[in-house]
């Protein structure tokens, strides 16, 4: 199944060329009261509620997709975690760069670790990038996002998959320079999520996913998920043996070569296999 967020937070089962308004189900959630959870509400309740989520598609009013602004798929992730250079090409391409060796540490995910992104850093499809620093350098990443289902505490490798809620496509983007990456790549926009969540059930391997970015129509990044050095489900296990992973929560998982400056303008079309395709613009602040 395919679930998106549009036209101001309505929500939507996306079948063919048409999104299914199924925005009744929000009515029909567990009703929260202060302290909020530091977790995403719809993707904790998704799997319980998505007997009801199928029958809400069959009344739903149709939109057409290529009429509705789309929105991050997952409203409220408690955390976004990246994955630093992941794939080989790319870190045969960040050492021979020396604005991009500037405030990296650059080794095995195991010896560096993961970092962490603002949640304000959300943005969708309907979002334009917008560039804080026109004057510095902000390159493009495209990256397979894994959207957790249920929290997940010191997972195996072999149980890790079994707490993925699906995949989307993501876009890390990143200002290069000399500050912290969690400084660098949390700036408002920079974390581009879309253009929705397609659950696990469709996706049993995420491990031979081809994906490709391409900027103003000239291919920048192609690449296929079987080349990360650290895959998914590896990716969960070594989270969650620091830190519990909640549902919503957000996991970029690196990304290949090719990775490359933005200009106000720019129109750019992430694609993945058994995903889709995400497009979005790049814009001067507003
Ligand atoms: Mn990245």
């Amino acid at each position: 199944m395919r679930i998106c967020r549009f036209n101001g937070d309505r929500l939507g089962v996306v079948r063919g060329e048409n999104i299914l308004d199924v925005t009744a189900l929000l009515k029909e959630m567990p009703h929260y009261t202060y302290p909020f959870p530091c977790h995403d509400a719809l993707v904790a309740n998704l799997s319980a509620m998505r007997g009801r989520l199928e029958e809400l598609a069959l009344e739903g009013r149709r939109v057409p997709l290529h009429a509705a602004r789309l929105m991050s798929p997952v409203a409220n992730p408690g955390k976004i975690v990246a994955a630093p250079v992941n794939y080989a090409d790319h870190v045969a391409e960040a050492l021979n760069d020396p604005l991009m060796r500037t405030g990296n540490a650059i080794g095995h995910i195991r010896e560096v670790g993961l970092f962490l992104k603002a949640t304000s850093s959300m943005a969708g499809p309907s979002d334009a990038i917008r560039l804080r620093y026109p004057d510095r350098r902000t390159d493009h990443e495209i990256e397979l996002a894994v959207v957790i289902g249920r929290p997940a505490d010191r997972v195996s490798r072999a149980d890790a998959l079994e707490y993925v809620a699906g995949y989307s496509v993501g876009l890390d983007i990143t200002l290069r320079g000399p500050e912290e990456r969690s400084m660098r790549k949390s700036l408002d926009t920079f974390t581009v999520i879309g253009p929705w969540l397609v659950t696990a059930d469709e996706i049993p391997d995420p491990g031979e996913l081809d994906l490709e970015l391409l900027v103003n129509g000239e291919k920048r990044q192609s690449s296929n998920t079987r080349q990360l050095t650290m895959d998914v489900a590896d990716l969960i296990a070594f989270a969650s043996s620091f830190y519990t992973l909640m549902p919503g929560d957000i996991l970029l998982t690196g990304t290949p070569a090719g990775v490359g400056p933005l200009q106000a303008g720019d129109i750019l079309e992430a694609s993945i296999e058994k995903v889709g395709t995400l497009r979005a613009r790049v814009a001067r602040l507003a």
